[in-house]
């Protein structure tokens, strides 16, 4: 079998020789066990194994989804397909299983039930973790009512695209800032986003007060940085924030003081609640399976377009990675082992 492994800790964009792809061989299956060739792995941001908030090597963390090839486990036989988190690597034995529930535990496997209708792919992403992080993070902290408005940063992206949906379907206004003009268009023209905003040419203050005149309610934070500043500073009496991600300082000197635009006027005259979110708080089985319930349904009554951005080959995902880095993704990016 093949892994990737980190061989350099990187900072900033990996380069390819921070990688290596090493063959290993995979030991005969012990009673319980099962051998799962790998088809679709996840391509996620969160690579910098750097930052000491998340150190992540690729190697072991990914989730992808798999078909089982061998088995000594008679809950899962031969052709199932399963959900692992088992990393970059073309076949893996798994022996820690969710015993019969679609719950999702990290670190275990589930198998994929009562979905033929749906492509599995879409298991590492809208139906997966990137899906579950959407759905509750907007949901349980935001808590958008009918007619208010979201803002959603990183918004054509696995998590973004999503939020802004859900948010739609639950009657509010949605604000979308993205990295180019064509995603901007997607979000406005696909995706239903009653605005989208290119925040890399936009003047971000005047561009938000335009689109939402009202003021902004929920914001869904991607990205952090300044542009997250502005537009809590543009946020109504008792907003709520979901502070997700932070993509654009990922890659900032961990040892230095983070730089911080002064919002504290903001936060207590707006009696503003924000709060961080990891998605491992949903991972049991009362949170997880009814994100995924829901997010089907949406899907399947075409409330919700689930787009994947596939890179094909194994040996194509490093690329796959800087692609997500740099902005290449509509949607979640995913490859096609
Ligand atoms: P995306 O699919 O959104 O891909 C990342 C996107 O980030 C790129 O496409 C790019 O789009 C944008 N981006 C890159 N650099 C910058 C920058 N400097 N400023 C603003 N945008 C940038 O990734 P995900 O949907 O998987 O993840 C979105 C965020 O949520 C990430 O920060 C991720 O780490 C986080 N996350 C957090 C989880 C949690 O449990 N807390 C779970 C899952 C994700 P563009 O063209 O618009 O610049």
């Amino acid at each position: 079998a093949k892994k990737y492994v980190v061989k350099n800790h990187f900072r900033g964009l990996p380069k390819r020789e921070d990688f290596e792809v090493v063959e290993f061989d995979l030991p005969p299956l012990e009673n319980g066990e099962i051998l799962v060739k790998t088809e679709w792995i996840s391509v996620d941001p969160y690579v910098q194994v750097h930052n000491p908030f998340h150190p992540v090597p690729y190697d072991q963390h990914s989730f992808q989804v798999g078909t089982v090839q061998d088995s000594k486990n008679p809950n899962y036989p031969i052709g199932s397909k399963v959900v692992s988190y088992k990393g970059w690597c073309d076949y893996s034995i798994i022996d820690n299983f969710e015993n019969g529930t679609d719950g999702f535990d990290f670190g275990r496997v589930y198998k994929l039930q009562d979905v033929k209708d749906l492509p599995v792919e879409l298991f590492v992403g809208t139906l997966g973790m990137t899906g579950v992080t959407a759905y509750c993070g907007l949901l349980e902290i935001c808590q958008p009512r009918a007619g208010e408005t979201v803002v959603v940063t990183g918004a054509a992206g696995a998590v973004g695209s999503i939020v802004g949906q859900i948010a739609k379907v639950k009657g509010c206004r949605v604000v979308g800032f993205a990295g180019s003009d064509e995603k901007v268009q997607w979000l406005e023209n696909e995706l239903g986003f009653d605005k989208a905003i290119n925040y890399k040419t936009a003047d971000l203050r005047k561009s938000l007060k335009k689109a939402a005149p009202n003021g902004v309610d929920c914001y869904f934070d991607n990205v952090g940085g300044e542009i997250s500043s502005v537009i809590i500073a543009q946020m109504n009496k008792y907003g709520r924030v979901a502070v997700c991600g932070s993509i654009s300082a990922y890659n900032d000197d961990p040892e230095k003081l983070p730089k911080a635009t002064i919002l504290q006027p903001y936060i207590i005259f707006n009696e503003l609640r924000i709060e961080g979110l990891t998605v491992n708080r949903w991972s049991n089985p009362d949170r997880w399976p009814k994100a995924i319930a829901d997010l089907s349904e949406w899907i399947r009554g075409g409330k919700i377009q689930a787009r994947n951005h596939v890179t094909e080959g194994f040996d194509k995902l490093f690329d796959a990675l800087i692609g997500v880095l740099t902005g290449d993704n509509f949607g979640k990016a995913v490859v096609k082992v």
